[in-house]
This record gives structure tokens, C-alpha cells and sequence, in this order.
């Protein structure tokens, strides 16, 4: 374990809007958790765009929103919603598949948008585009490029998976080269595509020895390249609490059909917690997501347990080898 890399505690007085604007997208790219089925393949109006951000909105807290997709550039109105949300005082944030549609650059501005994000699954286009599509990483890393250019703080996110986990340290003088100020790494979920293709002998999901032999290594040398990084806990060691963000914090996945999530590994269910209807946040009755939430199992996430149940390993007398943390739960090195 790395020593400089902390753990990020649940904040209580925050809250995170991951905002689906549309589900439509330009790529396909392999691992896709987009699940039209279940998200619904509408394209949000401008004016319920701006009337959903306004449901969330609470003053007194640090509110963050994340306006994705699909891909949220194809929105020809996601410059209004990033302006909307900065004056209900928001810090906001784009994750983009790099193709920067609509002019969003020059339509939107680092006054107000905080962050820009690009999905990057590989430091060249030999690791990357055989997961995001042909011609993706020559695009992406371009317009990456013009974004920091254009004074736009830009970080990237890199889907960590067996396809390209050997290549992760190769990232660090890309990103170091092009000027990204933030790394998030991320853990491939057995959602949307991932959970029905299979990939090679080994699957999608890294084992947690590769995990932890890898991933902490390298955050720690994307920090002393002076790249702030933030990736997922995943295990527990034996003296750390289990929480549920469920219960300990405020999380949003809102999707254009309406459904609010509290926890993203419920997405392909219909068993989110909220909804909105007719412009306004109401619960949503029957079995729901919540009603995991409170049950406490020695796994650690309920959730994690019942979708990904091959994640866990048990030693001889059937007691877990690690304890899986919140899928929300991050560890961060600032350089
Ligand atoms: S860019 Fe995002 S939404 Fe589009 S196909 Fe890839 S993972 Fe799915
Ligand atoms: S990932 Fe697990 S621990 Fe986190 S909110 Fe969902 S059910 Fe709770």
C-alpha cells in the first residue's frame, strides 16, 4: 500500500448530480453500461434540463453536478445546462468521450465549467481503440489538447480492465505531456455490455492481486508526475469501516427517463429509489434499492455481492479474503 494515498471519507454535506442529459452516443465502445432498456433513449429539453438541475439544487451544501451520457456533447443544449448549474451554484463537470460535438469549447468556458473529462482506455490507439472504436484516441487525445489549450481544466478517465491494465503506467507521460491536471482510474463493473460479452480467457475483471500490485503503484507515480489521482478503494483492509454510500451520503444518478439512483450498481434494475415526475423528486414505492442498503453482510457491499458475486474469494473455513468497500469509495494522492 502506497502511503501517500489517503482515503476520500463520505462527505455528508455534499452532494454528487450525475446527470444522463440523453443516452444516445456516437461510439460503441465495448464495455458500454448505457442499458437504453432501462435509461430510456430520451433527450432531455433544454427547459427540463434545466428545471431537473433545479430539484437538486440545495445552497448549503457543495453540490457537484457530472453531466454525462451517452455522450453529453451530442446535447445541443448541454452549454445552457453547464451555465444553469453554475448559477444554482454548482461546481460542475463534463465527461465526454473526447468527440467534443456542438462546439462546447467555444459555446461554454473554464469560467464555468470546472472540469472537462475524457475517457482514454489505453496511453495509444493499439490499446485503445480495440475498446472505444477505431480512430477514437487520435480524436480524443487531440481534442484534449485544444481544450487545455483553451485554459479548460481536463482529466481524464481510464476504465481498468484486463485488456489494458498492463499498459496504465504508460499513461502517466501522456497525460503529463498534454497537461491533465486530474487521473481518475476507475474498475470496469459488470454492467450494460461488459456483464453479456466476454472477453479472452480471463474476462473483463482484473483479479484483486493484480489490482493491488498495479493500480496503487501507478497513482503513485502519475502524483509524483504531478497529476492529481483518485481511484477506487475496492478492498477493505481488516481494521476499516464498511459504509454504504446509500446511507451515508447524498448521490444522484439521474437518468432521462427519470429514474434516481442512489447507487450506480443498481442501474440495470428497476429498483432506483426516485423518480421524477412531472418536474418534481418523489420516491419510488415497492422494493427498492434501499432496501439493501441497510442489510450488513461480512462481503462488505450487498450489492457487489449479489450482481458480481465471482469479485469475492473466501479462505477454507468461508470467511471473505477481502471485504469489498462501497463502489463509490476512492482513495486520492494529490502530488
Ligand atoms: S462513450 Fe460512453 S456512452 Fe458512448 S459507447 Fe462509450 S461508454 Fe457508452
Ligand atoms: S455500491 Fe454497495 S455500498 Fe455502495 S451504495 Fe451501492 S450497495 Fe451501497
Amino acid at each position: 500500500m502506497n502511503p501517500q494515498a489517503r482515503t476520500v471519507a463520505f462527505q455528508s454535506g455534499e452532494r454528487n448530480i450525475f446527470f444522463h442529459i440523453l443516452t444516445a452516443c456516437n461510439l460503441s465502445c465495448r464495455h458500454c453500461y448505457i442499458n437504453t432498456g432501462q435509461h430510456g433513449t430520451e433527450t432531455l429539453p433544454r427547459e427540463t434540463m434545466e428545471r431537473w438541475l433545479e430539484l437538486f439544487a440545495d445552497k448549503s451544501k457543495k453540490s457537484n453536478v457530472i453531466f454525462l451520457g451517452g455522450e453529453p456533447t451530442m446535447h445541443p443544449d448541454l452549454s445552457h445546462g453547464i451555465a444553469r448549474a453554475k448559477s444554482l451554484g454548482m461546481a460542475v463537470t463534463v465527461d465526454s468521450n473526447g468527440f467534443l460535438f456542438n462546439d462546447i469549447l467555444e459555446k461554454s468556458s473554464p469560467d464555468l465549467l470546472d472540469y472537462l473529462s475524457f475517457s482514454l482506455d489505453g496511453p495509444d490507439a493499439q490499446v485503445n481503440d480495440p475498446i472505444r472504436g477505431e480512430g477514437v484516441f487520435a480524436v480524443c487525445t487531440t481534442n484534449m489538447r485544444r481544450a487545455v489549450a483553451m485554459g479548460y481544466n481536463v482529466s481524464v478517465i481510464y476504465t481498468v480492465s484486463n485488456l489494458n491494465i498492463d499498459h496504465l503506467h504508460r499513461m502517466i507521460p501522456l497525460l503529463a505531456g498534454i497537461g491533465v491536471k486530474r487521473f481518475f482510474i476507475q474498475v470496469i463493473g459488470l454492467r450494460g455490455n461488459s456483464a453479456k460479452e466476454t472477453v479472452g480467457e480471463k474476462g473483463w475483471q482484473v483479479s484483486p492481486e493484480q489490482w493491488l500490485a498495479v493500480v496503487p503503484e501507478v497513482a503513485a507515480q502519475a502524483a509524483a508526475a504531478g497529476i492529481h489521482v483518485t481511484f477506487p478503494k475496492v478492498f477493505l483492509g481488516s481494521d476499516e469501516p464498511f459504509e454504504c454510500a446509500g446511507l451515508v451520503t447524498e448521490n444522484f444518478f439521474v437518468f432521462p427517463n427519470g429514474r434516481v439512483y442512489r447507487c450506480p450498481l443498481c442501474e440495470d434494475h428497476p429498483i432506483h429509489a426516485q423518480e421524477i415526475r412531472d418536474n418534481r423528486l418523489v420516491e419510488h414505492k415497492g422494493l427498492t434499492e434501499d432496501n439493501f442498503f441497510q442489510l450488513s453482510i461480512a462481503e462488505g457491499c450487498v450489492m457487489n455481492k449479489l450482481l458480481q458475486p465471482d469479485t469475492i474469494s473466501y479462505d477454507a473455513s468461508g470467511k471473505p479474503e477481502h471485504r469489498i468497500s462501497c463502489c463509490l469509495l476512492k482513495q486520492e494522492i494529490v502530488p
